[in-house]
C-alpha cells in the first residue's frame, strides 16, 4: 500500500537550499550547494559557453540521438583534454593511440559514478569500495545503490583541521587486497585538502602493493590552480604507471558541471583505462549494454558545447580557460577576505588558506552551524562545509561577524 511508504529525509545538501528559499531575512546567505555565484550573488554562464551556444544555434540542423556512450567527437575531446593534457602527457597520448582508453559521455559526474559503480558491480571481483572519511555524501549513496560496499578510509582529522596522512596510509594498508579505492583528483570535497605529489606517491605505492583498483573522481579540475591542465598530476602519474605496466587499469569519472558551469546540462564522462585494444572493445560494448536500458543515451546540448570549445577551428579554448581562471580567482579572493575578517584570537583559521576549491571546511560543529542558521540565516551543511561562492563583498563582513559570535559563545 502506498500509504505505508515512509517519508524519506530531504537531501542533506539540496535540503539546505529549500530551507534558505523559505527564509524571509534579507541578510540570509546560502553556503549550501556547490554552484558558482558571482560577486553580486548571481549564477553565471561562462562567456565562452555563451559563444559556443551561439555557434551551436547557428549551425545545428537536427536534434537526433547521440550514441549510447555519446559522440566520437565528444569522447575524443575529453581524451585530448584529460589524457593528452594538450600534448604534455606522453603516456596518456600513448594510451590513446593504443586504443586503451574507453570514454563514454555520461549524465554528468554523478551519472559517471553510477555507471562505473554498476560496471564494477557487474564485472569486478570485489564489492568493497574504499572512500575517504569524509567524502561527498552522494558517493556513499551512489555506490550502495549500485550494489557495492562502501567503507571509509581515514583522511582528515577534524580536531586538527588537517589531513591525517599517517592514519590514511594505515587504514588503506589494512584493507583487503583488490578493493576498489576512490581518490579525489583535486579539491577534495568537502575538506578542500589535497595530497601533495609526494603523498600521492606513497598512496600509489600502497595501491600497487595491495592491488587496489583506483577509481578517480574529478569534479573540480581547474579549481585548485585556476588551470585545468595543471590540476591533473594524479592522472598523469596513473597513466605513467599503466604504461610502465605497474598498474593494469584505472577509471576516471569527470564532470564539466563546475569547470564549464554546465551544471544542469549534465555533461561529464567515464573513462576506463584498459590493458589492450581488445579489452577496450569488450568494455565499450558492455558499457553500452549497461547504459542502454537505463537512459538509452546522454543529453546532447552540453556535450555539443564541449565539442565546440575544444574544436580548434572555433578558437574558444583560451576564452574558456580565462573564464575559469576568473571564477577560481574570485573564490580565492573571497577565501582570503573571509579569513581576514575572522577573529583569529579565539580560533585558529589558518586551515582555510590551505584548502582549495569551492568550499571551506570550517571545523565548526553541527551545533554552531545550526546556530548560524537560526540566529543569522546563514545556511550551510551541518558538517561545517561552506560553499564559498555564496560569499561576496556585500556579505563577507556579516558572515565573518556571525561566525565570530558563534565561535565566541
Ligand atoms: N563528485 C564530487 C566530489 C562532487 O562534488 C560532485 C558535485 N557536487 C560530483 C561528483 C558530481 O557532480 P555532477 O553530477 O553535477 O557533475
Amino acid at each position: 500500500k502506498w500509504s505505508e511508504i515512509p517519508l524519506a529525509p530531504p537531501d542533506k545538501i539540496l535540503g539546505i537550499s529549500e530551507a534558505y528559499n523559505k527564509d524571509a531575512n534579507t541578510s540570509k546567505i546560502n553556503l549550501g550547494v556547490g554552484a558558482y555565484r558571482d560577486n553580486s550573488g548571481k549564477p553565471i554562464i561562462f562567456p565562452s559557453v555563451k559563444e559556443a551556444e551561439k555557434i551551436l544555434l547557428a549551425s545545428e540542423v537536427e536534434k537526433e540521438y547521440t550514441g549510447i556512450t555519446g559522440s566520437k567527437k565528444f569522447q575524443n575531446a575529453v581524451k585530448g583534454f584529460v589524457f593528452n593534457n594538450s600534448g604534455k602527457d606522453v603516456n596518456g597520448q600513448q594510451l590513446i593511440e593504443q586504443n586503451r582508453i574507453v570514454t563514454a559521455q555520461t549524465i554528468s559526474g554523478t551519472g559517471s559514478l553510477r555507471v562505473i559503480g554498476d560496471f564494477l558491480n557487474r564485472f569486478y571481483t570485489n564489492k568493497k569500495l574504499l572512500v575517504p572519511k569524509p567524502t561527498w555524501a552522494n558517493h556513499v549513496a551512489v555506490f550502495k545503490d549500485a550494489g557495492l560496499e562502501p567503507e571509509f578510509y581515514a583522511y582528515y582529522e577534524t580536531s586538527k583541521n588537517d589531513l591525517d596522512f599517517a592514519n590514511l596510509k594505515k587504514s588503506l594498508s589494512s584493507q583487503p587486497d583488490g578493493s576498489i579505492v576512490l581518490l579525489h583528483a583535486c579539491c577534495h570535497n568537502p575538506t578542500g585538502m589535497d595530497l601533495t605529489p609526494e603523498q600521492w606517491e606513497e598512496v600509489l605505492a600502497i595501491v600497487q602493493e595491495k592491488n587496489f583498483y583506483p577509481l578517480v573522481d574529478m569534479a573540480y579540475q581547474g579549481f585548485a590552480s585556476g588551470n585545468p591542465y595543471k590540476d591533473i598530476g594524479l592522472i598523469r602519474r596513473l597513466n605513467e604507471l599503466v604504461v610502465q605496466n605497474k598498474l593494469k587499469s584505472y577509471a576516471l569519472c569527470q564532470s564539466f558541471a563546475k569547470n564549464m558551469g554546465l551544471y544542469g546540462e549534465r555533461t561529464g564522462s567515464i573513462s576506463i583505462i584498459t590493458e589492450s585494444a581488445e579489452a577496450s572493445q569488450a568494455i565499450e560494448s558492455q558499457l553500452k549494454k549497461l547504459i542502454r536500458p537505463i537512459y538509452s543515451s546522454p543529453p546532447i546540448h552540453g556535450s555539443k558545447i564541449v565539442e565546440i570549445i575544444f574544436d580548434e577551428q572555433h578558437n574558444l579554448l583560451n576564452s574558456w580557460l580565462q573564464d575559469l581562471d576568473k571564477v577560481v580567482g574570485r573564490l580565492n579572493t573571497v577565501r582570503s577576505k573571509l579569513y581576514e575578517n575572522l577573529d583569529k584570537s579565539s580560533y585558529n583559521w589558518d586551515h582555510l588558506l590551505k584548502q582549495r576549491g569551492m568550499f571551506v571546511y570550517t571545523g565548526l560543529s553541527a551545533e554552531q552551524v545550526i546556530k548560524l542558521r537560526n540566529d543569522y540565516s546563514v545556511y550551510a551543511t551541518e558538517d561545517g562545509r561552506f560553499s564559498i561562492s555564496g560569499i561576496n563583498d556585500n556579505n563577507v563582513e556579516y558572515l565573518a561577524n556571525a561566525i565570530n559570535e558563534v565561535v565566541k559563545q
